[in-house]
């Protein structure tokens, strides 16, 4: 199954570090500049996130976020509000090779890059360290086929 993102926003949490604004065009357009390779992009807010833009309360909680990053007050889903012009570094970001989902569909935790576990879930927390942090097969492909057989019998939905 493809990559999905949850829209956790969490990706764009740090983002100020590499994206900044270097001029306001004006009509919602920005010329922005990443900090690291020096590639200068010109960006546009999506016209139907004109209000949500409007909106900078995720800066308080998240102050080096993104210059774009919006949560909707409704959904309190992230939303980038330049998605149809948006960087390409951001185009090609996939943030896990394993999601995993609890029973009511919420995620639970992620496997990115090797074997690395990020967990937003006690439960499953647990399950990992009782169940799969020991597990020594060398062999990747085998490895996930027993991490998801594990985590499937504990209850949890596994999408790769
Ligand atoms: S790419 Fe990953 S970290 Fe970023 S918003 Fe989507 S699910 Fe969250
Ligand atoms: S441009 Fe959009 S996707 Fe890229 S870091 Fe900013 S909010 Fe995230």
């Amino acid at each position: 199954m493809a990559f999905e993102c949850q829209q956790c926003g969490e990706c764009c949490h740090h983002m100020a570090q590499v994206h900044t604004i270097k001029e306001v065009k004006g009509d919602f357009t920005f010329l922005v500049n990443n900090q690291y390779t020096g590639e200068k992009i010109v960006v546009t807010v999506d016209p139907d996130k004109y209000d949500l833009f409007a909106d900078i309360r995720v800066f308080g909680d998240h102050p080096e976020a993104c210059p774009f990053l919006r949560y909707h007050p409704k959904d309190n889903l992230a939303y980038c509000t330049v998605h149809m012009t948006r960087p390409e570094i951001c185009r090609d970001y996939g943030c896990w090779r394993m999601l995993i989902l609890d029973s009511r569909g919420k995620r639970a935790g992620r496997v990115m890059e090797h074997r690395a576990f990020f967990s937003d879930d006690d439960d499953l927390a647990h399950v990992w360290k009782e169940c799969i942090d020991d597990l020594t097969e060398p062999d990747d492909a085998v490895w996930d086929t027993i991490v998801i057989g594990i985590l499937r019998k504990a209850g949890y939905t596994v999408r790769v």
